[in-house]
C-alpha cells in the first residue's frame, strides 16, 4: 500500500511566556524622539518638558534624545504578558530581549533628567559653554542654575550599546 505524502507542518506560534521574562518594564512608558538639550532652544524645550511632574528627558546609548512619559499599555496583562501578542505593534516586535531593560544590568539610558535641577547640573558640568549661553538668555532659574555641580541619574553609566528603551528612533540629518 503506497504511503501517504507528508503534509507540511506549520510553525507553532511561540508561547509569549517563553520569549522573555515577562517583567513588563518595556510596556509601561511612551518615549518620543526630541532634538535634545544641545542648543539654547533645545535646552529651553527640554527644561519645559522636565518641569512637568513625571516627565523625563533622556539620551539613549546611541546618542539620540527622547522625552519619556510613564504610562501602562492597555494591553499589558497582570501576568506581565502581552494581551495582543499575536497582533502587537511593529515597535514591540522589533524590540530585542537581548540587552533590554529587563535583562540588562546596565541603565537603559546613557543620561537622564527627571527635573530642571538635574538638567542644569549636567549642563553646568558637561556643557559649560552652552550653560553660559542659556544663562545669558535668561532661561535658567536659580534652582536650575545651582551652586554645586551634581551628577544626573545615569550619568556614570556606559552600558552595552544594544541595551536601552523601546522607542522609535528619529532619522538623523
Ligand atoms: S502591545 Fe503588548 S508588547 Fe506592546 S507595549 Fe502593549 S503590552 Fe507591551
Ligand atoms: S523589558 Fe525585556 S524582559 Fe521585560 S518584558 Fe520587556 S522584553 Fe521582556
Amino acid at each position: 500500500m503506497p504511503s501517504l505524502p507528508k503534509l507540511p507542518t506549520l510553525a507553532a506560534a511561540p508561547d509569549p511566556a517563553t520569549v522573555c521574562p515577562p517583567c513588563g518594564k518595556c510596556c509601561r512608558y511612551v518615549a518620543v524622539g526630541i532634538d535634545g538639550p544641545v542648543t539654547v532652544s533645545g535646552v529651553s524645550t527640554a527644561l519645559w518638558l522636565v518641569y512637568h511632574r513625571n516627565v523625563s528627558v533622556y539620551q539613549s546609548h546611541d546618542g539620540d534624545w527622547f522625552v519619556l512619559f510613564p504610562a501602562d499599555c492597555e494591553n499589558l496583562l497582570p501576568s506581565g504578558l502581552c494581551g495582543v501578542y499575536e497582533n502587537r505593534p511593529t515597535l514591540c516586535r522589533d524590540y530585542d530581549v537581548d540587552g533590554c531593560e529587563g535583562t540588562s544590568a546596565e541603565a537603559p539610558e546613557k543620561v537622564r533628567f527627571d527635573d530642571g535641577a538635574a538638567l542644569g547640573a549636567w549642563l553646568r558640568s558637561r556643557r559649560p559653554a552652552l550653560f553660559a549661553r542659556c544663562l545669558a538668555k535668561g532661561i535658567l532659574p536659580p534652582a536650575v542654575r545651582g551652586d554645586a555641580p551634581a551628577q544626573p541619574s545615569g550619568a556614570a553609566s556606559r552600558g552595552n550599546p544594544a541595551s536601552g528603551r523601546r522607542a522609535p528612533v528619529r532619522p538623523r540629518g
